[in-house]
């Protein structure tokens, strides 16, 4: 199938082309993204592969559809950007890759948790300039402390398998209870009790209007002070505002995001020769207690390498006609 790769990055063009062997797809990789400016890319292509900050709104998706797209690939498990509905309205089908690696993103999750604790960043710059003082290095015990998991689907389970090992208390919130989890030893209470009661809490769920901004003023409020915000899910899950006002009166003592509201301005492209326009982000990389990486946690070579797979088998699942088990939009 002839297929409209966007967002395309040097690693999706060597993962998809190594993987394409078996399926021998037409790919036509695109480096800008998806957006009203470049639907025009998408003509004539029956198939495209967005990433997660390609905009496929109602009416860029009526502009593809009129080039004849009938089929969207997404490389990613999220899909909040894309309009189902209107997608649905104009014959198009949506597919995605719902697992490739929960390991890779409850690992990155556990990664911002130590750097936060034991200051890894911090120390790493100090030692290297021969400043070998632990004054402003002080961490705890994640042995004993309590870990409140929101969502716990695939990524929420490995991420509660995960700071099992290290000895923590394990709470949770999810509108499923994953059995899982309940054999783990992981407790399911309700959101406030969550809030109340965790040192460290971390977000594992969609982003879906239900679960928009669930992290705001009235729910740092309920926060135990000085507790660890952890999300590696979706920036809309936080209302990034509150937050600094939290980190300003310390009722929120650490903050690591992989993940940001307004990310798409941001993230996936080199910005250090240019002037920051977004004063929110700014702000928030003046604390000494956040930490943030560029939607990387998933960026291991396994999940890579399975993104590329299941994209084309959903691909050569749905041009041979065969049921796809990954379809969204069924
Ligand atoms: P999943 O579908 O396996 O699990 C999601 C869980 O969240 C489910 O158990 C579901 O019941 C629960 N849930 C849904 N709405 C909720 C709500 N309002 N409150 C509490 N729980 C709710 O998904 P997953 O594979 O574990 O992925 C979770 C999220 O991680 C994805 O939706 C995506 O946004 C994010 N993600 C981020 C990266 C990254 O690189 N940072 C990579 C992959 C996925």
């Amino acid at each position: 199938m002839k297929v409209a790769v966007f967002s395309t990055k040097n690693y999706d063009r060597h993962f998809l082309s190594e993987a394409n062997g078996e399926h021998a797809h037409e790919l036509i990789f695109f480096e800008p993204r998806l957006s009203s400016e470049t639907t025009a890319l998408a003509a004539g292509f029956p198939a495209i592969c967005p990433f997660i900050n390609d905009q496929l709104n109602a009416e860029n998706l009526k502009a593809i559809a009129n080039g004849g797209t009938k089929l969207i690939a997404l490389r990613s498990a999220g899909f909040n950007n894309v309009d189902i509905k209107a997608a649905t309205d104009l014959g198009i089908t949506l597919v995605r890759v719902p697992a490739y690696s929960p390991y890779a993103v409850a690992e990155h999750a556990a990664g911002l948790i130590l750097t936060l604790n034991r200051k890894y960043h911090r120390a790493y710059n100090r030692v290297r300039e021969s400043n070998f003082s632990l004054n402003g290095l002080l961490g705890f015990d994640l042995h004993g402390s309590t870990v409140g998991i929101v969502g716990t689907g695939k990524i929420g389970m490995c991420f509660a398998q995960i700071m099992k090992g290290f000895g923590c208390n394990l709470l949770a919130y999810d509108i499923y209870k994953n059995p899982e989890c309940l054999e783990m030893g992981v407790k399911y209470v309700e959101l406030s009790e969550l809030f109340a009661t965790s040192d460290i809490v971390s977000l594992h769920c969609p982003l879906t209007p239900e679960s928009y901004r669930i992290i705001n003023p009235t729910t740092l409020e309920q926060f135990k002070p000085g507790a660890m915000l952890i999300n590696t899910s979706r920036g809309g899950l936080v209302d990034t505002k509150a937050v600094i006002d939290a980190l300003k009166s310390q009722k929120l003592g650490y903050l690591g995001l992989d993940v940001y509201e307004l990310e798409g301005d941001l993230f996936f492209e080199d910005l250090s020769d240019e002037v920051i326009q977004d004063d929110v982000f700014e702000r928030l990389l003046t604390f000494p207690n956040v930490v943030i990486t560029a939607h990387q946690a998933f960026f291991t070579r396994n999940a890579l390498q399975n993104i590329a797979q299941t994209t084309l088998s959903n691909i050569t699942d749905f041009e041979k006609g065969r049921e796809c088990k990954n379809i969204v939009n069924s």
